[in-house]
């Protein structure tokens, strides 16, 4: 393999400093301050901090949703500067699978049907889309539950949903931004196991943001954030 193959994640010096709130001349807020990190494929890995420290604005730059003012980009093999919006649009929708705190399900619609509505906006086949929304369904446990609306679901079973949704594409890499923020704690080491036993058991590589120091021990590395830098080294388990 090449080295761009075994790492998921790298990025060189990367700088992300929002203007000033106001528009003033000023300068700015600097949320990412020169970031070396390295994310193995295959690894379960939690990015740990504070509120504030800049785990939000790193996994949206690894996601192409927003662009770093300084600094390299490398995810999956991709230098995400080269890419324009519409690469970074497909790239995200077939290799990316995003999960956040607040679930992001659309409330009128069934659980089969929030997984199931990516893959038709993609325009894969209908009967493939069904087969794999009824496949991610059951690897998260809710074939029973796939016609209930998210209103009719608990906060972990809403949360299982969105996870499903994000593997529907056959992700290889979960950015996951503070997925069990919302969830009680036992609801929270339930999807927690899940999650590292989806990544024992796949080739999928998981980024996962928290301020939790109960996620630590789910993960293969925990990387630290404090105001914008990283600031152990990897600590490997
Ligand atoms: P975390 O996810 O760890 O809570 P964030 O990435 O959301 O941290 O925020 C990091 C820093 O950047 C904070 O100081 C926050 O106030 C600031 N910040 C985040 N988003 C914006 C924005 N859109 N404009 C200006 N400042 C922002
Ligand atoms: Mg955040």
């Amino acid at each position: 393999m090449s080295p761009a193959a075994v790492m998921a994640i790298e990025t060189k010096d990367l700088w992300r400093v929002y203007p000033c709130r106001s528009g003033a001349a000023g300068e700015g807020v600097p949320a990412l301050r020169g970031i070396e990190m390295k994310v193995k494929t295959g690894q379960f890995v939690v990015l740990r901090g504070r509120s504030g420290s800049g785990k939000t604005t790193l996994l949206n730059i690894l996601a192409g949703l927003d662009s770093p003012t300084s600094g390299s980009v490398s995810v999956l093999g991709h230098n995400l500067a080269e890419m324009s919006e519409q690469d970074l649009t497909i790239w995200r929708r077939e290799q990316i699978g995003l999960v956040f705190q607040s679930f992001g399900l659309l409330a009128t619609l069934s659980a089969y049907e929030n997984v199931e509505l990516l893959l038709r906006i993609q325009g894969s086949d209908p009967q493939q889309s069904h087969q794999r929304t009824m496949e991610v369904l059951e690897m998260v446990g809710l074939t029973r539950w796939r016609d209930h609306r998210p209103y009719e679901l608990s906060g972990g079973q809403q949360q299982r949903v969105a996870i499903a949704r994000a593997l529907a594409n056959n992700a290889r890499l979960i950015l996951a931004d503070e997925p069990t923020g919302e969830l009680d704690s036992r609801t929270g080491h339930e999807i927690l196991s899940f999650l590292r036993n989806l990544v024992d058991t796949t080739h999928i590589t998981l980024l996962m943001a928290s301020h939790d120091p109960l996620v630590d021990k789910y993960a293969q590395h925990v990387l630290t954030l404090e105001d914008g830098m990283l600031t152990a080294p990897e600590k490997k388990k």
